[in-house]
């Protein structure tokens, strides 16, 4: 889900329930109904992930904050890495794992929903690279296929 501030709610999603309710309007732009509906696959896949990968991915974006790096692959994530502190980073707080399941859903989407440009993306190219190579390594590990 991407309640935030300034952030228009389009899409709410229910794990347990296996249910994902979509706004209507959303069939009048079908390159954000994919962004969305790809993003929100993607919580059900952080929650299969399992705690190496997670811890993994959290080290990719450790390392993009080490070198500075701004923006993010969308506004769920951006507006979430703007409240992490060094505290939250180094205690892995709730603050810092729900910035990192967004980060993760968001460059899923960034990825796989088939837009190539969105003026949500605002990470630099080469952090863009190296998260896309990070999840290259995932599918490969997961033989090509992220089930949920
Ligand atoms: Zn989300």
């Amino acid at each position: 889900m991407d309640r935030g501030p300034g952030d228009q709610v389009h899409a709410a999603l229910f794990p347990r329930r296996r249910e994902l309710v979509l706004e209507a309007s959303l069939r009048r732009r079908p390159a954000e109904l994919a962004r969305i509906v790809t993003h929100e696959y993607f919580h059900l896949v952080w929650i299969r992930l399992g705690n190496p990968a997670r811890r993994q991915w959290e080290a990719v974006l450790l390392g993009e904050l080490a070198a500075g790096a701004r923006g993010e692959l969308g506004w769920s994530a951006e507006w979430r890495k703007g409240l992490i502190t060094l505290a939250d980073r180094t205690a892995r707080s709730r603050r810092w794992r729900l910035y990192a399941c967004e980060s993760f859903c968001d460059t899923a989407a960034f990825l796989y929903a088939g837009i190539p440009e969105h003026e949500e993306f605002t990470l630099r190219p080469r952090f863009r690279f190296a998260r896309q190579s990070w999840f290259r390594t995932l599918e490969r590990h997961l033989g090509g296929v992220f089930r949920v």
